[in-house]
């Protein structure tokens, strides 16, 4: 090989090396970048079903594990009585329909309409339940903090990003219930016993889920369809002339525009009322009126759910 030659292809090895280097350079810049990007790729977006968006969704710090977070002890009455119906029965829809009560709950929040909703419960005395949203909570903290203070009212997990259950894998569904669980003891709030997924769907792995976290599923009886906005005597005719004893009223605190709940609410409390009906929360009603048989489970939305309720 000629001397020529040879520097000639020691030129080349050299070029080579410097292909290399400055390929391996390039390909580091762009998975910087890249990865810098992909938050945003995984941002929340309301029209995303599918479960890896869902899951990117949940901030990292908010995921965790199956043994990260006991299972709260039953040791009142209350909670013993949710488990022992959740036992028996599977969702819980209604109480037994043995006495005159009724519960109202409400889900979404908290949110801006929270804190006029506890104002109408404290004044007219009415004990109620809230299914409220991880994300919201973390979010907007004191109407939380003053629900979680108010007497006679009983909280329930709603899921950290309120996404539909019955298409995601069970580690996400445990990251959305826990991960609400931990947000709400965060902010003061007691262990959730209560749990009502988003939309009243769910599949197997839910109920799997409940049973390991020692919670109950519960969904509703009668539709307020409040989140359609139909009118307050709509709302206010859809609850009273709907109810029957043990039934458990669906209605929002959040998620939109709730004025004319808020503006619903008081008459249905007083007209259930002028009924004979007492209200009660749901872990009173299903002390005081337990569920008499086991319901037939669903693995979807429970038939007259549209796009919007729960
Ligand atoms: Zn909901």
């Amino acid at each position: 090989m000629s001397a020529v030659r040879r520097a000639r292809l020691s030129f080349l090895r050299t070029a080579d090396r410097r292909h290399v280097q400055v390929a391996v350079v390039v390909a580091v810049i762009l998975a910087v970048a890249f990865s810098s990007l992909l938050p945003f790729a995984g941002a929340p977006d309301d029209n995303a079903a599918a479960t890896t968006a869902t899951r990117q969704a949940i901030p990292a710090k908010r995921l965790v594990g199956p043994t990260e977070l006991p299972v709260p002890p039953a040791t009142d009455a209350q909670s013993r009585a949710v488990l022992a119906a959740n036992d028996r029965v599977g969702p819980i829809r209604h109480g037994g329909g043995d006495r005159r009560l009724v519960a109202l709950t409400f889900d979404d929040g908290p949110g801006p309409y929270t804190g006029r909703v506890l104002a109408i419960l404290r004044r007219t005395n009415t004990p109620a339940t809230f299914f409220q949203v991880g994300k919201n909570v973390e979010a907007d903290p004191n109407p939380a903090h003053a629900t979680a203070l108010l007497q006679r009212v009983a909280i329930g997990d709603h899921t950290y990003t309120h996404r539909s259950l019955a298409a995601m894998d069970v580690g996400g569904q445990r990251d959305e219930i826990l991960s609400t669980a931990a947000t709400m003891e965060a902010h003061g709030e007691r262990p959730p016993r209560l749990f009502r997924p988003p939309y009243g769907a769910f599949n197997q792995d839910t109920e799997a889920l409940m049973a390991q976290r020692g919670m109950a599923l519960i969904l509703w009886s009668i539709d307020s369809e409040d989140y359609a906005r139909p009118g307050v005597e709509r709302i206010v005719g859809n609850v009273v002339s709907a109810a029957t004893p043990g039934a458990i009223v669906l209605m929002h605190d959040g998620g939109g525009d709730r004025s004319q709940t808020v503006k619903a609410l008081p008459k249905i409390i007083r007209r259930l009322r002028a009924r004979g009906y007492g209200l009660v929360t749901v872990p009173e009603l299903l002390l005081r009126d337990p569920p008499r048989r086991k319901d037939q489970h669903v693995a979807v939305a429970p038939p007259g759910v549209g796009q919007g309720a729960g």
